[in-house]
């Protein structure tokens, strides 16, 4: 019998390009139908046919309460019924902004917008305005969105300029994007001593979270702040996920670097489209109507975006809220390593704070090149194993993994015995 997802998909491809909405929701990497989801609560999402999961991607990041927290539901209802959009100022958003003042340890203004991507093509935008430069440096691996100016990919040659990595963007766009290699410090230096008056920023995921995980070698971060202090470059911070998903002071926090611009996203709109970019009031005041750099948005600032926003950020606040989201995660991933272990498969594991990286390997990887050296067969044999187990986690091998405080013993508990019998399988 056709299942209700599979019909679905099928009806989907008709109408939308694909059948999905962004790319990754495909399940091209992993292979087979993917699943509609109908609701979520707490750690689970139920799928079309009704089947329970127990969910390790969250919305991609955003719900670090776990699906449809009720505090979040209930003020988003009732701001809702107040109108859903003014665009025009409002007292939440003025509320949010001194809430990210306060916590994010660099930001002193911050300006709301609606996605990620738009979040890191202003904050370049704006860095590029600010220094009267061109270039910038991203890393290989490292996503911020689908701007023309970060779609790209190393070319070859030891420093690399950026090709586009997608068909549409003019070459001339990506042709001032130097990309180098994550966590490869003497690349950047010689990018630096190459270019270092032309550079208008470095960025970089701070934990890199979109080629599997990869943390930054101590040294890494220090130094990207050094270069770019020494040479007037801009350092931005996309911290679109591992703002408020690493601790109460984001990445920056963690690690002690205070960047001059971050991008944030993700947990900040608690599941409605919402994000930000903000940083040193010098810089952000060269935005628009104040400075020359034009950055606008009709929904910028949504009202009940905001307001999950805000409902989100309180609860992120409590006492102990870091610690325990971290404890359950190094749970999960340490009992997957031990399963691993136990049936000889080659596999290891990593946290930081709420965010995880699996890998078909054995030892942690460090650059997009390692990454890519995972054994993505075994992941994918791994992940559908797991899906039939009714445990989801993220339809590639190549994606970080996202726990959230509604992940309790019992969810944890549950997804280790079904990594018993898989690992087993799989051997
Ligand atoms: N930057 C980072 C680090 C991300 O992980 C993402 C999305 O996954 C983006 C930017 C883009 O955000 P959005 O998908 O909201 O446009």
């Amino acid at each position: 019998m056709t299942s209700r997802n599979q019909q679905l998909f099928e009806l989907s491809q008709k109408y939308i390009p694909g059948g999905v909405n962004s790319p990754v929701r495909a399940f091209k990497s992993v292979g087979g139908t993917p699943i509609f989801f109908r609701r979520g609560q707490g750690a689970y999402v139920w799928d079309a046919d009704d089947k329970p999961y127990i969910d390790y991607v969250g919305s991609w990041g955003p719900l670090i309460l776990g699906h449809a927290h009720p505090e979040v539901i209930k003020t988003v209802q009732a701001v809702a019924q107040n109108g859903l959009t003014f665009g025009a100022p409002t007292e939440a958003e003025l509320e949010i902004a001194e809430l990210l003042c306060t916590l994010v340890p660099s930001i002193e203004q911050v300006r709301l917008v609606s996605s990620g991507t738009e979040a890191t093509m202003s904050a370049i935008r704006l860095a590029r305005g600010y220094t009267g430069r061109n270039r910038i440096i991203k890393f290989e691996g490292c996503y911020h969105g689908h701007d023309d100016a970060l779609l790209v990919k190393a070319g070859s040659g030891a420093l690399t300029f950026g090709h586009p990595s997608s068909a549409g963007v003019p070459a001339g766009t990506t042709s001032s994007t130097v990309v180098l290699d994550y966590n490869d410090l003497a690349g950047v230096e010689r990018a630096f001593s190459q270019f270092g008056d032309e550079i208008a920023a470095v960025i970089v995921e701070p934990v890199a979270g979109n080629m599997n995980l990869v943390a930054p070698k101590p040294g890494f971060l220090p130094a990207l702040r050094e270069l770019c202090t020494q040479h007037g470059s801009v350092l931005i911070f996309d911290e679109v996920m591992t703002g408020f998903r690493v601790g109460l002071e984001c990445a920056q926090g963690l690690y002690g670097i205070k960047p001059d611009l971050t991008t944030l996203g993700k947990v900040i709109g608690g599941g409605m489209p919402m994000a930000a970019f903000g940083g040193r009031r010098d810089i952000m005041q060269c935005l628009a109507p104040l400075g020359p750099v034009y950055q606008a948005g009709t929904l910028s600032g949504n009202p009940v975006a905001v307001a999950a926003g805000l409902a989100t950020l309180k609860l992120v606040q409590m006492p102990g809220f870091y610690e325990k989201l971290a404890a359950r995660t190094q749970q999960l991933i340490e009992g997957l390593a031990a399963a691993a272990k136990k049936h000889g498969i080659p596999f290891c594991a990593q946290a930081v704070g709420g965010m995880f990286g699996l890998y078909f390997r054995e030892g942690l990887p460090a650059s997009y090149i390692e990454v890519m050296e995972c054994d993505k067969e075994s992941f994918n044999r791994f992940f559908h194993a797991m899906l039939q187990e009714g445990i989801y986690f993220a339809p590639s091998a190549f994606e970080a993994g996202f726990v959230s405080t509604a992940h309790g013993d019992v969810e944890i508990n549950k997804t280790l015995d079904a990594a018993d019998r898989v690992f087993g399988a799989l051997k």
